[in-house]
């Protein structure tokens, strides 16, 4: 069976879903194809016992609220997709261990934000509040960059953006440093670097900022029913407005013309055709899935060159009792064995507990409560002499070791609580989501491969004409904003092409 579309969309995850609503939407003949048997691809929703369980979301920043709107408010907005938004407007609390270790709770808003650190650390506020002010004149400048035809001004960008000029290039630390920010001020404040899966002294800083921001202004948002809610309300918008969803479709391979264009797919044995292929899957496995020969050296080169990103340990528990019972007071800890970003990251030292009770009340059945645990970690962690057989008793025992440890600091009993629990570790996201080493995040955005490296060469990016990438894996990099926002913008340019206008 052959067929002809306008789009064809690969993957139902954020970027894909946001990507074929809007084709939709705009009255493109639209088809979206994904593995599974549902939307969202880590923007899901899984159930055991009488609990339903988040498998991802912790938090969402650039949401912003009705008053007050931020991107994906609007992105979301603009499709029609309709969401019961919850915040957070505490910021987290954060456990260091060891020598020089502390327990902070880091309120939200601007002001709650530098009070909390000045009171943890004495006489850093101003730095604190210089940092986050950058993010103003830094956003003033993309601005400009993105709406000014050709290169910008030389002298504009000194005279009226000189502190984007004087930070884009650098990392955090080098930026919080020439600001004075003392060390555990540092530390706490770049508490959120798990988040983007970079330390600091290597994570570009615009890109920590922008987020950082983001919480703090708006507080973090999340969906009252997990966010299953947001891929639902986006294959609606998809739906209503005339696009065809294939589920249990995995896309096996990409199809080429004779001048190297994508202008097709295969998908269950069929042949399907478009004027443009939008693509949730990372460019690795689209490059596995066509003709070696049309790929572009350059565009393999990249693929090769680029790091997978970080992926996770993630243990769900449904608690017979409620989270005050169980003496849970904070949506977010992060706990951490040393305050530096650094050593967190290369010790694999950094694991944070959730309880969405604490934002969703009725999350979980009347008397219970559900915890989320999350261990940094990289696929290639993984033991590699660990046979299938023992795969169970190592994450499980990865999973006791971080209850207990997370008891042992709180003085509280979650064991004997436990009604439900289950352990996922990068071989089920390498499973579920099909990514190379399990990684959750793409691509890492690190060392010559920044976000601002990589806006600044977007277009020499992946260049296969009739090809588009969204998601994580894209320019924007991970996480839920960086994929809807990316889906909306790149999805925009195919609707350019395909019907012209601005
Ligand atoms: C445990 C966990 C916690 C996280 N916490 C947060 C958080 O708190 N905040 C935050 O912002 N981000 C978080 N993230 C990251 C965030 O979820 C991802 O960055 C984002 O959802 C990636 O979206 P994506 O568009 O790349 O799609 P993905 O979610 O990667 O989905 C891709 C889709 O494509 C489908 N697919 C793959 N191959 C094929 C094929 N060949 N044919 C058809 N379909 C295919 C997959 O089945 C999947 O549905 C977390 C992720 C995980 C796993």
């Amino acid at each position: 069976m052959d067929r002809q579309y306008d789009v064809i969309v690969v993957g139902a995850g954020n970027g894909g879903l946001v990507a074929a609503a809007n084709c939709a939407k705009h009255g493109l003949k639209t088809l979206l194809l994904e593995k599974h048997n549902i939307p969202g691809g880590c923007a899901t929703s899984f159930v055991r016992g009488r609990f339903e369980f988040e498998p991802s979301l912790h938090e969402l920043c650039s949401v912003g609220t009705p008053e007050n709107p931020d991107t994906v408010y609007k992105i979301f907005d603009e499709l029609g997709a309709k969401i019961d938004w919850r915040y957070e407007n505490n910021m987290y609390r954060v456990i260091a261990k060891g020598e020089n270790g502390y327990d902070v709770t880091v309120k939200g808003g601007i002001d709650g934000y530098c009070d909390s650190i000045e009171a943890a650390c004495p006489g850093s506020r101003k730095s604190v509040k210089a940092f986050l002010d950058l993010v103003v004149n830094c956003k003033q400048a993309v601005e400009y960059i993105t709406k000014k035809k050709g290169n910008p001004n030389k002298l504009v960008m000194a005279l009226k953006y000189g502190n984007f000029m004087r930070c884009a290039s650098h990392s955090v630390e080098e930026v919080q440093i020439a600001l004075g920010m003392p060390e555990k001020a540092r530390n706490i404040v770049n508490t959120y670097w798990g988040y983007l899966g970079v330390p600091t002294d290597e994570l570009n800083c615009m890109h920590y900022l922008n987020m950082v921001t983001g919480y703090v202004k708006d507080g973090a948002a999340m969906p009252a029913k997990r966010s299953h809610e947001l891929s639902e309300a986006l294959i609606k918008v998809f739906q209503d407005n005339g696009g065809e969803v294939w589920y249990n479709s995995e896309v096996t391979e990409f199809l080429t013309d004779e001048s190297g264009r994508i202008n097709g797919v295969v998908a269950n044995g069929d042949k399907l055709f478009a004027k443009e292929i939008i693509s949730n899957v990372i460019p690795n496995n689209v490059y596995s899935r066509m003709d070696e020969k049309k790929v572009p050296e350059n565009d393999l080169k990249l693929a090769n060159a680029r790091e997978f990103g970080i992926s996770l340990e993630t243990v769900y528990i449904g608690c017979d009792c409620t989270a005050e019972e169980l003496g849970v007071k904070d949506y977010t800890v992060f706990v951490v064995n040393d305050p530096n970003p650094r050593v967190e990251h290369d010790t694999r030292g950094l694991y944070i507990v959730n309880s969405l009770n604490k934002v969703v009340p009725e999350s979980s059945p009347e008397g219970t409560c559900t915890l989320f645990f999350t261990y940094l970690c990289y696929g290639s962690d993984i033991p590699k002499d660990l046979k299938p057989e023992e795969y169970k008793k190592w994450k499980n025992a990865h999973a006791e070791k971080y209850i207990k440890d997370y008891e042992e600091l709180m003085g509280i009993d979650i064991r004997s609580h436990i009604e439900e629990i289950s352990v996922a570790t990068p071989v089920t996201f390498a499973r579920y989501l099909g990514t190379p080493d399990g990684t959750i995040y793409g691509y890492k955005l690190s060392g010559w491969d920044h976000l601002m490296s990589r806006t600044a060469h977007v277009k020499a990016d992946f260049t296969i004409p009739g090809l588009t990438f969204v998601g994580g894996h894209s320019s924007r990099g991970d996480g839920y904003s960086s994929s809807y926002i990316i889906g909306y913008q790149h999805s925009n340019q195919v609707i350019n092409r395909l019907k012209g206008g601005n």
